[in-house]
């Protein structure tokens, strides 16, 4: 049963292992919402993977497409030589691209994970400009090796990972709830015009950036989306300078924001998109697709031994098409927008809800600490504790989710796609009693 697994895991895993600890089950069995644990106990699981699986657990699609390398004899691994099933990857990926970017992007194909595609848009940028440093934004997040956890905001993971990579700077985010500049129109507009100062005075010490990169919606900083002039604002700025602008849609992109990339809601392009997560459907896939004008690169600049692994493209291209012919983003962009009114309505009913945020299904309940004085914007301290206790209430009702953000506050709802309604509804109920007794 489960004790027994988890004492062998305590015994010999790592202490660096993180979600084992949260989330103290074996998973035995997994479909569409649902995991079971080995003592037959049913959960919701709104974690999926941490936005991985748009389709839930053992998709049909998904299923198919991997038994269909199976049978075919098709290699299951190529280093990067191409193959009819890559062909076939690349075509769904730049047809689901809007056809502007499409027309003029290129493909790479990285290392299996987010973390790889970021580094490989590092250098990809790093190489064409001929510049060194990157700007990246407090509280964003692109991965744990040296290089993406350099340019990652999050203090937490890296105070004790000392000489990480150089010239990597942060700007202020605009976190419309913990704003430095304030809430709204006024603070974006504030915001904006500080990175336009910052990037035209010397005296900031970055006159010109080898990129930014950005996330158009937080993940890991707390499902925080960023405002959309604010967007429109950054690209013209970035345009304007001839900065590459590195969007990182690892947990945004694939249908998760109610369009399939995130950055569509602005109107905008990036000049690099980072891809990783739902883009393997359910398998470890990445790649950057970016502006040809940047692809100035010499072979071997970014390789790697598993770039690229058969199973992984057949299941993200049978994904992606699933996911463009049932018209998933809109799907996901109507429940998002029901899930958020209806966990405000829980937030009138309680006291510890500060802020209930999102686009689509990636959604932020941030958990804040009513009885203290607020701060001087007018939001009241985070409350670490009580999130996390509202983590193992929902976790003791058999409902998975995540707790993320600057001061691990935030509760994440990241469930798959193709929740329907009524499940919703459960999660919300779930999620409505773990907090009524974690406040009491
Ligand atoms: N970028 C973003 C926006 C992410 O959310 C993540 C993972 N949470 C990464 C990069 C890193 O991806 P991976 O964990 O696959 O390395």
């Amino acid at each position: 049963g489960n004790e027994a697994i988890l004492s062998m895991q305590e015994k010999r895993e790592s202490n660096a292992r993180s979600y084992p600890r949260k989330f103290p089950l074996a998973i035995k069995r997994a479909e569409g919402v649902h995991v079971t644990d080995m003592d037959g106990k049913q959960y919701m699981d709104c974690l999926a993977g941490a936005g991985t699986l748009a389709l839930g657990h053992n998709h049909m699609v998904v299923r198919e497409a991997i038994e269909n390398v199976m049978q075919s004899y098709l290699p299951l691994h190529t280093l990067d030589i191409t193959t009819p099933v890559k062909e076939a990857f690349i075509d769904e990926v730049f047809a689901s691209l809007p056809q502007s970017f499409a027309e003029k992007a290129k493909i790479h194909f990285c290392g299996p994970t987010g973390a790889d595609a970021v580094e490989a848009a590092l250098k990809l940028v790093k190489t064409a400009t001929g510049d060194r440093a990157i700007l990246s934004f407090q509280g964003g997040y692109h991965g744990s090796t040296h290089g993406t956890m350099s340019v990652s905001g999050t203090i937490g993971p890296k105070k004790n990972v000392h000489a990480l990579v150089p010239d990597a700077h942060f700007l202020p985010y605009p976190y419309e709830y913990r704003c430095p500049f304030g809430m709204g129109k006024e603070g974006h507009r504030i915001s904006s015009t500080y990175i336009e100062n910052l990037l035209d005075n010397p005296e900031g010490g970055i006159v010109k950036p080898a990129g930014i990169i950005v996330e158009v919606v937080q993940g890991e900083g707390g499902s925080v989306p960023a405002p959309i002039e604010w967007l429109k604002e950054l690209r013209r700025i970035t345009k304007e300078r001839d900065i590459p602008l590195i969007i990182d849609e690892v947990q945004t992109g694939i249908g998760r924001t109610g369009k399939m990339f995130a950055f569509e809601h602005a109107g905008i392009e990036p000049d690099v998109l980072v891809l990783s997560k739902a883009i393997g459907g359910s398998l470890p896939l990445s790649v950057v697709v970016y502006d040809r004008s940047l692809d100035q690169w010499e072979p071997g600049t970014h390789i790697g031994t598993f770039r690229g692994n058969q199973m992984a493209m057949a299941a993200g291209q049978a994904a992606l098409r699933f996911i463009n012919e049932k018209h998933l983003p809109e799907y996901a962009l109507e429940m998002g927008t029901y899930l958020i009114e209806q966990l405000k309505s829980i937030q009138e009913r309680v006291s510890s809800i500060g802020d209930v945020r999102g686009r689509g299904l990636m959604i932020g309940v941030e958990i804040i600490n009513p009885m203290k004085q607020p701060n001087g914007i007018g939001s009241y301290p985070a409350y670490t504790d009580l999130a996390k206790k509202i983590q193992q209430e929902c976790f003791s009702r058999g409902l998975i989710l995540e707790v993320g953000g600057r001061f691990d506050t935030v509760i994440r709802l990241l469930p798959p796609l193709i929740i329907s309604k009524e499940q919703i509804d459960e999660v919300l109920q779930r999620f409505s009693e773990a907090i009524t007794s974690a406040e009491a």
